[in-house]
């Protein structure tokens, strides 16, 4: 099975794909994930991104493209969840391509529908372990003890620099502007499906769930 995230930054796409990937073996194709460890190892195109990303606006399709054809090609017969990809018309024009070309097709298209206002808030207070990327919230979910993470008991911390309110504005204006209209190419093929983005963690993974197991 094959299946798209779709929701603007903060919705949740990134936790609903990695509880799927643990609780369904499906594979998280997330293109932010991949573009923030080509920065982190200094390669070319990390370089070449590094700004972009920390302006919040949108990578080039062909680098994005590149990157998950490569790792499309890594998990073959893997169900896949694609989170924060596509973002553009292209880049779901080519993603048909990519999939035909390997005899797959797309299942399903889940829209996170969310309130934009409450969606700064959940970015702006996010942070994670920096040693077993364990994700906390400020106000929605701190750790038990303060400065200590209650997975491995790390005492460092990081959070994305990209998730400054000024970034997350431009983010949101970049999914209004080129991401959104991707629903109507899904919708004419009939692809797409809605869960409740402001529900809790829990609710959303048992609307995506019951997607899911209705699919033949
Ligand atoms: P994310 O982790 O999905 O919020 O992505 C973080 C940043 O990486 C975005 O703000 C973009 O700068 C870049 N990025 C991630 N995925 C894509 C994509 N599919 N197309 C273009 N840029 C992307």
């Amino acid at each position: 099975m094959n299946i798209i995230l779709l929701g603007p930054p903060g919705a949740g796409k990134g936790t609903q794909a990695a509880r799927l990937q643990a609780t369904r073996g499906m594979i998280q194709l997330s293109t932010g994930d991949m573009l923030r460890e080509a920065r982190a190892s200094g390669s070319p195109i990390g370089e070449k991104v590094k700004a972009i990303m920390d302006a919040g606006e949108l990578v080039s399709d062909a680098i994005v493209t590149a990157l998950i054809g490569e790792r499309l090609d890594s998990c073959a017969g893997c169900g896949a969840i694609f989170d924060g990809f596509p973002r553009t018309i292209a880049q779901a024009e080519a993603l048909d391509l990519l999939l035909a070309e390997r005899g797959r097709h797309l299942d399903h298209v889940i829209e996170l529908v969310v309130d934009e206002e409450a969606l700064v808030t959940r970015i702006t207070g996010r942070f994670t372990c920096a040693k077993c990327g364990a994700g906390y919230h400020d106000s929605f979910r701190p750790t038990k003890v303060a400065g200590v993470c209650d997975v491995c008991g790390s005492t460092e911390f990081k959070r994305r620099p990209d998730d400054n309110e000024q970034t997350v504005r431009t983010r949101m204006e970049e999914y209004r502007a080129k991401t959104a209209p991707i629903l109507p190419f899904y919708q004419a093929r009939g692809l797409v499906r809605r869960v409740d983005g402001m529900a809790s963690v829990d609710e959303v993974a048992a609307q995506i769930d019951a997607i899911l197991d209705a699919s033949p």
